[in-house]
């Protein structure tokens, strides 16, 4: 296997900033991931023009390191969510997911940004009787509150190319695209407008000291007048108020990426299986793109920062290939690669100021990142500048 630092995506390099001690004032960013980007792309976007962004081991963060899907909904199925929140809710949150995946087609199309965007749809798969009683039941449920959605028997699944499977959900509106590239172009636009943007800065606390916030990095005390937490994962290692309330947990995800294949994918578009703990896409270059796996593993790869990726699950998503891609050429694997994501205390993302009014924050994705950082985002940045915010932003409060 190739360089395990290295993703796929990561073929583009990631940009970065200048290895220097910050400036102090206007508003700083942590993190320059999905989220951290986005919130600068946002603020910019509503007027600000003193925002500074800091990262820390950039190369590490799950944005150059996920499966590029944009997906309607949540990790869980509308019959999960349903069953966690109530009907109520899933269907304010399954709506709110909608409208944030088309926020991240507007922004590429507003940018003029070439991020390899396809809205092409995306489609379940269910391994197991269970799970495909649970796709009925979640498709009943979404067409119930008027979401689109259609149920593929066995047999359809099984002549798009897959084996040992039962049937899926297929629905159209959710899209892919290159995460490098998009937060690429958010951060280039940010920096066109303004932003400073420093890397190598390993914060270590985020506290509100008078009219001010104090960040604390190697390089000593930054003041600032605002500052955003945008390190997902990463969040409770620089501030007391996520660690203390533990509202996300880091959970290790991994991915593997064969080398361009003869093989003609007929579904090239986002596809998971087992109740989304693999989850697949083709890339533009014809390779098969495959993650997930870690529920099979002992703790399920839970509270780790480690994205050295583990043999045994890179086996477990070959052997998965083998069990139900029907692909007679011999597949060569040529990437490997972990991440790190952040498991949400409410299974919803924190958006919001944090008990100080200068510390805001918008993190805790539980897999889903790449619509909701930038929907959150685009929510924070509203927040902060007394916008008008939907009704469903109570959902996603830090301070609950
Ligand atoms: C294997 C895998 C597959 C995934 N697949 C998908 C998918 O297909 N679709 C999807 O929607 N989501 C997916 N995700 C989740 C998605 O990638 C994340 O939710 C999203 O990238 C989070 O972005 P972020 O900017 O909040 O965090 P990250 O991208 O993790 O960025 C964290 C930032 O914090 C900074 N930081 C950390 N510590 C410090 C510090 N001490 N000081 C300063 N800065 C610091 C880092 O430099 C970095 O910039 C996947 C994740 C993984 C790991």
């Amino acid at each position: 296997m190739a360089d395990w630092t290295k993703s796929f995506w990561m073929v583009v390099p990631p940009i970065t900033g200048k290895v220097e001690a910050p400036k102090d004032g206007g508003i700083a960013v942590i993190g320059s991931g999905l989220s951290g980007a986005s919130v600068a792309y946002w603020l910019l976007e509503n007027g600000l023009d003193d925002v500074t962004i800091l990262d820390f081991e950039q190369e590490k963060a799950a944005t150059y390191r996920n499966c590029g899907h944009i997906l309607y909904g949540t990790v869980e199925s509308m019959m999960a969510l349903t069953a966690l929140h109530g009907e109520q809710v899933a269907r304010e949150i399954w709506g709110y997911s909608i409208d944030i995946c088309h926020e991240v087609r507007d922004t590429i199309k507003r940018l003029n940004m070439d991020a390899d965007y396809r809205q092409d749809g995306y489609m379940v798969i269910a391994i197991d009787d269970v799970e495909d009683k649970e796709i009925k039941d979640s498709i009943e449920l979404l067409h119930r509150n008027g979401f689109d959605s259609r149920y593929v028997p066995k047999a359809e699944v099984e002549a798009m190319g897959f084996k040992n499977v039962r049937g899926a959900r297929y629905e159209p509106g959710s899209a892919h695209a290159h995460p490098v590239k998009f937060r690429n172009g958010l951060i280039q636009n940010a920096l066109d407008r303004g932003a400073r943007y420093f890397s190598g800065v390993k914060v270590s606390s985020v506290e509100e000291v008078g009219d001010f916030v104090e960040v604390k990095s190697q390089h000593g005390t930054h003041k600032f007048d605002a500052v955003v937490i945008a390190a997902n994962a990463y969040s409770p290692l620089l501030s007391r108020f996520f660690a203390e309330r533990k509202l996300v947990d880091p959970f290790k995800g991994q991915i593997i990426t064969s080398k361009p294949l003869k093989h003609q994918f007929k579904v090239k578009y986002p596809h998971s299986f087992d109740h989304g703990y693999e989850y697949a896409l083709i890339s533009e270059d014809n390779r098969l793109m495959i993650g997930g796996w870690r529920n099979n593993t002992p703790g399920g790869e839970i509270g780790t920062y480690d994205v050295v990726p583990n043999p045994t699950v890179e086996k477990g998503l070959q052997d998965f290939v083998q069990h139900h891609y029907d692909i007679k050429e011999k597949i060569e694997w040529e990437f490997s690669w972990a991440g790190i994501m952040a498991a949400s205390k409410t299974g919803f993302p924190f958006i919001g100021p944090t008990t100080s009014p200068r510390v805001y924050t918008c993190a805790g994705y539980t897999g889903h990142g790449f619509s909701w950082a930038h929907g959150s985002a685009k929510l924070l940045a509203d927040i902060m500048m007394g916008n008008p915010i939907p009704a469903v932003a109570k959902y996603f409060n830090p301070k609950t």
